[in-house]
């Protein structure tokens, strides 16, 4: 449903060292979990939970964002491949996981929730610096 944000959309907010950019219509930010490196969330900035409630426009600009977040970590991280994922079972505020995939990855090549692991959280100065990376690479 369209709405306000309640606690669940609370998941989504990163630490602030993971700040990478705001694009038109969404933020992207560097996931907390850093084992498949170069995991991001791109998170619409307004609430919504279901791709067919934004309009025609805003859902243009959703996907644009998406694809110039994607491209730049293809440059940033060079994988073979980048998984995109949109589910909202946790936190239902549209959010995607952007993931780069490298075949020497520990879940290569299924999704990378099947391969269960704990937290490797970045140090706030490496969020920042794979941060840049992203921010820099994106156009
Ligand atoms: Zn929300």
């Amino acid at each position: 449903m369209r709405g306000t944000c309640d606690e669940r959309c609370r998941l989504l907010e990163m630490p602030a060292d993971h700040a990478i950019a705001e694009l038109s219509v969404t933020r992207l930010v560097l996931y907390e979990d850093q084992t498949f490196p170069g995991y991001c969330l791109l998170v619409l900035r307004d609430h919504a939970t279901e791709l067919f409630q934004l309009t025609p426009a805003v859902r243009t600009a959703l996907v644009e964002d998406v694809c110039r977040a994607a491209e730049a970590l293809q440059r940033a991280f060079r994988p073979i491949k980048i998984n995109y994922a949109v589910l909202g079972n946790q936190s239902p505020h549209i959010h995607w996981h952007l993931v780069p995939r490298h075949p020497g990855d520990p879940a290569w090549p299924r999704p990378v929730w099947t391969h269960a692991h704990e937290k490797q959280v970045p140090s706030p100065g490496r969020a920042r610096e794979v941060a840049q990376a992203i921010r820099e690479a994106l156009r």
